[in-house]
């Protein structure tokens, strides 16, 4: 496909990420004077991916304790494979707060997991597995979303 700006440059398919929102894009760039276009395709598979960005941002803070909870919605848990008791980063961004799963559940030795109330979204009740090895000269507890309880003995 010949370039319909400069009508010199060849049109060829390039793959590329929109650092803002961290998307990626398919797209046709020219080789002659860089302009970037997208077919039609193209152009509603990244506004399907924007919805989807837009629809995942909509959350609800629930108190849990003295502290805020957050509800990680399915396609997120799903797009990142994130389990109960796995473990992630909590970081700022620029524009807000940033979570960057790191494990899965399959890495961790404990299987710890939560319930949660359906309606408030509050964390009822959190299940500690093999408790009594665990707790053997405990004198730490370290709790921390998504659900990961660190019980260290030093
Ligand atoms: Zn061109």
């Amino acid at each position: 496909m010949r370039c319909p700006i400069c009508n010199k440059g060849e049109m060829k398919p390039i793959k590329d990420t929109i650092k803002e929102d961290g998307i990626e894009f398919e797209a046709f760039k020219c080789s002659n004077c860089g302009e970037e276009i997208m077919d039609m395709k193209q152009l509603s598979n990244l506004a399907n991916k924007y919805r989807k960005l837009r629809k995942a941002k909509e959350i609800v803070f629930s108190k849990w304790g003295n502290s805020i909870a957050v509800r990680i919605p399915s396609e997120i848990v799903e797009a990142y494979k994130i389990k109960s008791g796995g473990q992630g980063i909590l970081t700022k961004d620029k524009h807000g707060i940033k979570i960057i799963p790191t494990t899965s559940h399959k890495s961790n030795k404990w299987k710890d997991s939560e319930r949660i109330d359906e309606t408030t979204g509050d964390v009822t009740d959190i299940a500690i597995m093999n408790f009594r090895k665990r707790t053997k000269n405990l004198k730490d507890i370290k709790l921390s979303l998504p659900i990961k309880i660190e019980l260290s003995s030093n």
